[in-house]
């Protein structure tokens, strides 16, 4: 560990299969990625789909510390969804593991590939109440405090799960 590695957060969703059990190792497969450490995970949340089909999802976030930089850690997080045996079959469709990058330090990151920080984690409560129950105060880059964005997401349905 050194002390200049990026704290990054992921998100993680669920909602095919054994939706809690894929989050939780998912959160271990985390720990398991080169040069980086889960230093933070919220509780398990129950939400409903937010434009998709399917179950109800299980949703988490991971607070990493890494050395790896942005453009290696979506593949990594990429090859990690394949291996939970996610079926990209058609846009928005159930699936065993959604990884998405959230935040990256304080980077904006805006290329064919990676879009950081992530889009639509504003607009979503199954990313911004894991967020910010590891950080409450946690900021935005170039948006301001993460928790000016809840009451906008206070129709979504999210419960707390484990
Ligand atoms: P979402 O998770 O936003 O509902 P998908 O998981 O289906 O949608 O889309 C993931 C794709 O979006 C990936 O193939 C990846 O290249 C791209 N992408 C761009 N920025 C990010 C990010 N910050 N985190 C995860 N995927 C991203
Ligand atoms: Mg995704």
């Amino acid at each position: 560990m050194t002390g200049r590695q990026i704290i990054a957060y992921i998100g993680i969703g669920s909602n095919l299969g054994d939706a809690a059990g894929n989050v939780r190792q998912a959160l271990l497969a985390l720990e398991q990625l080169p040069a980086s450490h889960v230093t933070g995970q919220s509780s398990l949340f129950r939400t409903a789909p937010v434009d998709a089909d399917g179950d109800d999802y299980i949703n988490a976030v991971a607070r990493v510390a890494t050395d790896l930089s942005a453009e290696e850690l979506l593949p990594a997080l990429l090859t990690l969804e394949q291996n939970f045996g996610r079926e990209r079959s058609y846009l928005n469709a159930p699936r065993t593991l959604d990884l998405d990058l959230l935040l990256y330090g304080d980077q904006v990151i805006a290329s064919p590939t990676l879009t950081v920080p992530h889009p639509r984690m504003t607009s979503r409560a199954f990313v911004l109440i894991p967020l910010l129950q590891i950080d409450p105060f946690i900021h935005i880059p170039g948006q301001g405090a993460a928790h000016q964005f809840v009451p906008g997401v206070a129709d979504q349905a999210i419960q707390k799960f484990a």
